[in-house]
């Protein structure tokens, strides 16, 4: 791997585009690609380049890092005729940062390793605030040399990248995440609707409820927002469903009862369902509120 690769990035959206900027910010040279072609466009606004294809944006890259929303697309991207594995050169480095299943990441894993390229699982954890800051967490699945190679860019794109064992484990990590996150949402928008009930100043509530045991990254975050009835993603409810889908299958798969996490799976499946899949996660506020009041009063 030269001192400064060339990374191709597939997947420029909330996500994708903050983190290839950072990258272009660090001095890397990066060849974007996104299904529709504006996304690829702000990044060449930004210093990369806008690739028309995936070929052409692997074409002489020493780092691929895809960014997409779904196991069925990153298996598409990785695999297709047209796709990464079949037009990198051997010997790169795949970064898998999208959240997918763990199951998915080890075939792909295994996969890459057919067209002697190694493979990560990466995903990440800090929304997309912490994508713009360079403030992610990564919890990564695969080799430990693969790992080391990949350091470099860990350091641009996030403050905490830890290898947490083989092919699929970054993924089963990221699982366990979501199922945090998913709870600790739901309590805060229960918490915020009964202190409204009360009639509780919310600022000074969550200022006080963030300084002891119950403060969390996801008051820090996401309270302020959610106190304002402001909804726009940040992470949407669409890709928390596919997610909280990935935990209790998995959890099922090894024998693990998680009631809250199931209970929680099913609210937000309900919001997508009334057809809130574009808004933050956070919008589970929403739910709460409809549970609390009576329409016909
Ligand atoms: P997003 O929908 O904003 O971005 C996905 C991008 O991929 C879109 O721009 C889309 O056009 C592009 N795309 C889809 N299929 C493609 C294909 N076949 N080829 C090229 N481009 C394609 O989603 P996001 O919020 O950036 O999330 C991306 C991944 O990161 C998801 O797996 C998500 O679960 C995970 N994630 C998101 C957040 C967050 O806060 N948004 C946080 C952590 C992890």
């Amino acid at each position: 791997m030269p001192a400064n690769p060339t990374v191709a990035f597939i997947g420029l959206g909330i996500m994708g585009l903050p983190m290839a900027s950072n990258l272009v910010d660090a001095g890397y040279t990066v060849a974007g690609y996104n299904r529709s072609p504006q996304a690829a466009e702000k990044l060449a606004a930004r210093g990369g380049t806008a690739a028309g294809s995936v070929a052409e944006a692997v074409r002489g890259a020493n780092v691929v890092i895809t960014m997409l929303p779904d196991s069925p697309d990153v298996e598409s991207v990785l695999l297709d005729d047209d796709g990464v594995f079949a037009n990198a050169e051997p010997g790169s480095l795949i970064i898998d940062m999208s959240t997918i299943r763990p199951d998915v990441a080890r075939d792909l894993a295994s996969a890459g390793v057919r067209h002697h390229l190694r493979v990560l699982d990466a995903p990440v954890s800090g929304g997309e605030a912490g994508a713009i800051e360079g403030a992610l967490s990564i919890m990564v699945g695969g080799e430990k040399s693969a790992f080391d190679a990949a350091a470099p860019l860990f350091d641009v794109l996030g403050t905490t990248a830890v290898l947490v064992g083989p092919a699929g484990a970054g993924q089963t990590v990221k699982a366990a995440n979501q199922l945090i996150v998913a709870g600790n949402l739901q309590l805060l928008a229960e918490a915020l609707v009964f202190l409204e009930a009360h009639g509780v100043d919310t600022a000074a509530g969550l200022e006080v409820l963030n300084g002891g045991l119950a403060g969390s990254t996801v008051i820090t975050r996401k309270g302020e927002a959610m106190r304002n009835r402001n909804f726009e993603p940040g992470f949407r409810i669409a890709l928390h469903d596919k997610d909280l889908r990935i935990v209790t299958t998995a959890a099922r798969d090894a024998g693990v009862t998680i009631p809250l996490g199931a209970q929680v799976a099913q609210l937000v499946g309900a919001l997508k369902a009334q057809g809130h899949g574009g808004l933050d996660h956070s919008a589970l506020l929403r739910l709460v509120e409809q549970l609390s009041t009576d329409e016909h009063r």
